[in-house]
């Protein structure tokens, strides 16, 4: 970015803002600078102009001042997992929130109050010590404020729907820095954004969540060679489409790996990998998980009780960060032989040993909020797919990247439409506005002109302001 300020403007910025600021200020030329820039994708390897890591709502206000001062470009990071990067970008200011990881739980009211910087860990491990949980994603280390404010999918959404769903009321640093409340009352079409708009409308420092109660999980495991695949897929269809918001069955495609319950002759390929996990008694659980391996011939399965923080960091281990990651995501209409044939091809071209081909039946709580509550797209989707390339040579981005877009392009008959806001890497123009559809797209660009007219918070998946309808 070209600097348009004098040397005497930009220091006075600066030393004001070191002067009212509470959490750390990193610049290019400090020892913590690599490390606190760095995001979970290693694809993206950039350098802000200053990382301000915050310690409350005042440092992101003054953080937010600061950039509107010197002309800089804001980020915004919680996690740090977003597959496109976007917490972090080139001269920008990232307002980093890593800090700001606390949690209260008001266990009567079932309600956690969690600082916008928490990872799904942080908040599990504060509920759950009281049997509740916020209905979250599958990877304890991904952040709560991305995946909140685009949605959350999770284990527990279709037996309670999206984290958004759960979102009560958050406090939020608008962009010219001054701090609000949306509640139903107060800013409801705020609030009403900020479940499914994505990072768009300001910066959430602490988000209010409704708690569901949560015991062990009956988990249900099997790994098929891909010669059984599309028999196996077809009974994991006509399984997870009959059965009720308790149970959750997912599948992918990867290559197997050394556990010891893996046969010997299905370990180092590609194979398909089916789960249900049971949310109900518990007593019920083996026989209400099993039938997903009745028929089809899996080359070996394996069960267990485990608790719901066990299930929630199972995924944790196959995602490192640091990585190098290209996510190519879908909705589709049904799982018929068609897409079934093209997922099983993209399992046979998979160029790196660390890529999965992902999906799982959605449906069931997720479809009973209604459809008018939040920003949150296409809540009807029968399933949703992703692409997943993982790798860690450079040299292998082109053919990573290729795999990935290929991986959904093939499934181009068969999609629903529209797409997940939080999955989105590498789009056409106007995929955003795709993603919300016309009128829900029209509504948050409204709500943008009026909490961020100036398009302050645009490193994420944009919606600009509408403009003015007099202008
Ligand atoms: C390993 C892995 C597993 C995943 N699993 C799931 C899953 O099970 N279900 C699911 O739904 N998604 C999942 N995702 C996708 C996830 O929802 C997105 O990557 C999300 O962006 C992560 O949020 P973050 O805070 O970690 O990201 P960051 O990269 O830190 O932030 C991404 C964007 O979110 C916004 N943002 C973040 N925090 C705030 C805040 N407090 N206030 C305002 N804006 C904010 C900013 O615009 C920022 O650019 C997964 C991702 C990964 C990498």
């Amino acid at each position: 970015m070209t600097d348009l300020l004098g040397p005497v403007h930009r220091e006075s910025a600066e030393s004001s803002l070191r002067r009212r600021f509470e959490g750390r200020l990193v610049g290019p030329d400090d020892p913590a600078y690599d490390e606190v820039r760095a995001v979970w994708n290693g694809m993206h390897e950039r350098r802000p102009s200053l990382v301000a890591r915050c310690s409350n709502a005042a440092d992101v206000g003054a953080a937010l001042r600061y950039a509107a001062a010197t002309g800089r470009a804001v980020t915004v990071r919680g996690g740090g997992h977003n597959v496109a990067g976007t917490a972090v970008a080139d001269g920008a200011v990232m307002i980093d929130l890593s800090l700001m990881r606390g949690v209260d739980v008001d266990p009567g009211a079932r309600i956690a109050r969690a600082q916008g910087g928490c990872l799904l860990r942080d908040l599990d491990a504060a509920t759950l010590a009281h049997g509740l949980a916020c209905p979250a994603g599958v990877v304890s280390h991904t952040g709560l404020g991305g995946l909140a404010l685009g949605g959350g999918y999770g284990w527990l959404g279709r037996k309670w729907g999206l984290t958004c769903d759960h979102l009560l009321a958050a406090e939020v640093v608008l962009a010219d820095g001054t701090v609000v409340e949306a509640t139903e009352e107060e800013h409801p079409e705020l609030l009403w954004g900020l479940r499914g708009g994505g990072g768009n409308l300001g910066i959430v420092t602490r988000f209010t969540l409704r708690l569901r109660p949560v015991g062990p999980v009956s988990y249900r495991t099997g790994v098929f060679p891909l010669s059984e695949a599309a028999a196996a897929l077809a009974d994991y269809r006509a399984f997870a489409e009959a059965q009720g918001p308790d149970l959750h069955a997912v599948g992918a495609l990867k290559h197997a790996g050394r556990q010891d319950w893996i046969p010997a002759e299905l370990r180092g390929a590609p194979a398909l990998f089916l789960t249900a996990a049971w949310f109900g008694a518990e007593e019920l659980g083996p026989a209400r998980t099993a039938p997903l391996f009745a028929r089809a011939a899996p080359g070996a399965t394996a069960s267990r009780v485990m608790s719901y923080a066990q299930l929630q960091a199972l995924g944790d281990h196959g995602e490192p960060h640091g990585n190098r990651y290209f996510t190519k995501s879908c909705y589709l209409t049904g799982l018929s032989a068609g897409p079934v044939g093209q997922l099983i091809g993209s399992a046979r071209e998979m160029p790196s040993p660390r890529s999965s081909v992902d999906f799982e039946y959605l449906r069931g709580a997720i479809c009973d909020v209604p459809d008018a509550d939040s920003a949150f797209p296409r809540r009807d989707a029968p399933y949703i797919c992703t692409v997943s390339a993982q790798w860690t040579d450079p040299a292998e981005d082109a053919a990573n990247a290729a795999w990935s877009r290929r991986g959904v392009e093939r499934l181009a008959d068969w999609q629903f439409g529209g797409a997940y806001v939080n999955y989105l890497q590498d789009e056409k123009p106007g995929k955003v506005a795709e993603v919300y559809g016309a009128a829900r797209y029209e509504r948050l660009a409204a709500v943008k002109r009026r909490y961020d007219p100036d398009n302050v918070l645009a490193g994420n998946q944009n919606i600009p302001p509408a403009a003015h309808p007099h202008a």
